[in-house]
């Protein structure tokens, strides 16, 4: 695979580009076709400690420049993505699979966070605190964590990675990248903007290949102050485990289960057209995509019969084809689990309306879905569908709902539609979410903190938050201040 001219099946450690130490890579696939896109390094351990080693030896220079400096580069990346969106878009439909235009608006949220946090960079102040004692001052100051690890997922490949160099770098941070295998080379793109951009040798080193392998070493290694992970709460668990020993700052964005409210006093239109982004963006396999549509019962059957209309319309195929609205599931797993998950509802007695399996394109398409009549009890409310299945359970009043919207052990995102303002702030109060869209289903943007509650992790990635996590407060007393 090339990006402006550059072999991109190579790893960067250190401002070399090169291949894994025992030669090893694997095949990158696109899910549309099945063909194999090129091959990528199957990093070593050993190649894992060199990334860690060059991030150390390019922080202890880099933590040194000037905030402005930093920020100035970090405008040059955010104005590199924004000028090679479309390369970096096509890259990105090719591995992942989603549309091109949701590639697009991807890329050009990436080059939003990076330019957020260009400007962040200049406000990452400290305190004076007014002293209770004569003769001292105290004060806090801002540095930066260190080494950090980046372990992304590949459902949203580059602004995830955005979301984490970017403030990594703004703070003064050297970053260590492991991607998704399935999506490698939307992030090893990063590796040449970086470089186009100024930033030296080691600030961002990127090594791809067996997760096992990689995140061994970046959990273990005492070097790493700071690991960031999005990813499934299963993994993020047990990175968390694995940070113990050396008393990482971890940052988890972790899975979801959102659920999707419509109230009998919704603008229908309105939830409808919420209902379809929310639940269909990227077939399905978003962390903030509802989960769990509650429908109330005076609008249900309404609000059904249009949603239904509206499925069945989706146009599935490739994602670079125009058009088209789904594209392919990531991998044949993912197809198998989402049908698994529909057919343990119908098992249970919840009826497919339209969709229902795998589509007539073959390989890892997926008929868009609607199943109605479905339980708490079943498979598909308890776990992430992580499909293009809407689920829908009819309620009747608001505390039912909110015990049962509350009802999961996740805590990402909430939408809920009504034209009720008590009822709104009773939902912001009740529903245990770290992101609520209220008549709102596209609410997230750099400027707000984004971050999930209870197992959908810890810690917030944009807003002024999203650098907090990559900076160490210090508190100094200077005392002897009297005059002699
Ligand atoms: P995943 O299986 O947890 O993988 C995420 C990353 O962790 C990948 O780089 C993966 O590498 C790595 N990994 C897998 N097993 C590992 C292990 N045993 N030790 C260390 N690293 C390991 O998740 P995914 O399937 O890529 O992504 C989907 C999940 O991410 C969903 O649960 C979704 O909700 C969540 N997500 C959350 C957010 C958020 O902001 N909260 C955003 C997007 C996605 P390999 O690819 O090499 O296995």
């Amino acid at each position: 695979m090339q990006f402006l001219g550059k072999d991109i099946g190579a790893n960067l450690i250190g401002g070399v580009w090169g291949q894994a130490s025992d030669g090893a890579t694997f095949a990158v696939t696109d899910p549309a076709t099945g063909s194999t896109l090129g091959h990528v390094p199957s990093a070593t351990a050993d190649d894992t400690a060199r990334a860690i080693d060059a991030a150390y030896a390019a922080f202890l220079k880099y933590r040194e420049d000037p905030v402005s400096a930093r920020a100035e580069k970090l405008r040059r990346l955010s104005a590199l993505i924004s000028q090679h969106q479309e390369a970096l878009a096509r890259i990105m439909t090719a591995e992942q699979g989603k549309p091109l235009p949701e590639a697009r608006a991807e890329v050009a949220s990436s080059a939003a966070y990076v330019l957020w946090f260009a400007e962040e960079a200049r406000r990452s102040m400290g305190d004076v605190i007014p002293s209770p004692w004569a003769g001292r001052k105290l004060m806090t100051t801002r540095h930066p964590i260190g080494v950090v690890a980046a372990i992304t997922p590949w459902n949203f490949p580059s602004s995830m990675l955005a979301r984490k160099i970017g403030p990594a770098l703004a703070a003064g941070c050297c970053v260590v990248v492991k991607p998704a295998s399935a999506t490698p080379y939307s992030a090893l793109v990063w590796g040449v903007l970086v470089e186009m951009a100024g930033f030296p040798a080691g600030a961002v080193n990127i090594v791809t290949g067996s997760a096992r392998v990689i995140a061994g070493e970046l959990t273990r290694n005492p070097k790493v102050r700071k690991l960031t992970f999005t990813g499934s709460t299963e993994v993020g668990k047990m990175l968390i485990r694995d940070c113990a020993d050396t008393v990482k700052k971890v940052s988890m964005e972790l899975g979801g289960n959102a659920p999707f409210i419509v109230f009998d006093d919704a603008d229908l239109d309105r939830a409808i057209d919420g209902a379809m982004i929310a639940k269909f963006r990227n077939a399905g396999q978003t962390c903030i995509c509802s989960n769990r549509i509650f429908v109330q019962s005076g609008i249900h059957d309404a609000f059904v019969a249009r949603l239904v209309a509206r499925t069945e319309k989706m146009v599935v195929g490739p994602g670079a084809q125009d058009g088209v609205e789904i594209g392919p599931m990531i991998d044949d797993a993912a197809v198998e689990k989402t049908q698994g998950l529909i057919d343990d509802a119908v098992s249970g007695g919840a009826s497919v309306l339209t969709g229902g399996g795998r589509h007539p394109q073959g390989g890892c398409f997926f008929k868009p879905t609607v199943v109605a009549g479905a339980t708490p009890a079943m498979r598909i409310a308890q776990e992430e569908i992580f499909g293009p299945v809407a689920a829908i359970y009819r309620f009747e009043t608001e505390e039912e709902l909110i015990a049962q919207a509350n009802d999961s052990t996740y805590g990402l995102a909430a939408y809920v539609y009504t034209r009720d303002l008590g009822r709104t702030f009773r939902m912001q109060d009740a529903l245990e979410y770290g992101l609520i869209g209220v008549n709102e289903v596209l609410i997230v943007t750099p400027e707000v903190p984004f971050g999930g509650l209870k197992e959908s992790g810890l810690g917030k990635e944009g807003g002024w938050q999203g650098l907090e996590d990559f900076l160490e407060t210090k508190y100094t007393c200077i005392g002897g201040l009297q005059a002699q």
